[in-house]
């Protein structure tokens, strides 16, 4: 199977090689968090990253998240999509669903002051294909509304393919880090 490494190392060469494509057209920077607030599946491949991002961090870090992904947890127990107590989703519509009702719900991993990703190097594989336009695996990815004002999205999109990524169960960020 392809390894974390490997994958990430074809994400992020997609999503660049997109940035390059697109220029001026894209403006995905620091600070913005328009892809960070309102939870979205992820997979549990992406919480052990992040989890071994959270190791990393320093003791106040560490408090600051393990706080906020609890009040995340909390705030996403009602009409749970699959088994709460676990994180794992079991119904992709029902998921689609419960992040429309909870488009509010700010990332845990967010800094909400300055609205800096707190483990930017151990992000998901879904946050850093946020914005460009990008065909991954045959499977067209909406690009952020913010982008490509204007122009057409499909003359900058970019392909790639994640052979032998294996299969990972759908999970969500607030359950990468727990008590
Ligand atoms: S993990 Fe980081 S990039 Fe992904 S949604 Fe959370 S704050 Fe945003």
């Amino acid at each position: 199977m392809t390894s974390d490494a490997e994958l990430i190392q074809i994400v992020d060469a997609a999503a660049a090689e997109a940035a390059r494509l697109a220029g001026d057209l894209l403006h995905c920077r620091k600070g913005c968090t328009h892809c960070c607030v309102g939870p979205f599946a992820v997979t549990v491949r992406d919480l052990e990253r992040l989890r071994a991002g959270f190791e990393c961090a320093d003791e106040e870090l560490r408090g600051r998240l393990a706080a906020r992904s609890a009040e995340a947890r909390q705030a996403m127990f009602a009409g749970f999509p699959g088994d709460w107590e676990s994180g794992t989703v079991t119904g992709l519509a029902a998921a689609d669903a419960f992040d429309s009702n909870h488009e509010w719900l700010p990332c845990p991993i967010l800094d909400l002051e300055t609205g800096v990703c707190t483990l930017h190097a151990w992000r998901p594989v879904a946050c850093r294909l946020h914005g460009p336009a990008l065909r991954m695996n045959g499977f067209d990815l909406r690009p952020c509304r913010l982008n490509y004002a204007g122009a057409d999205p499909e003359r900058y999109r970019v392909p790639f393919d994640t052979p032998d990524a294996g299969e990972s169960p759908l999970t969500y960020i607030a359950w990468a880090i727990r008590p």
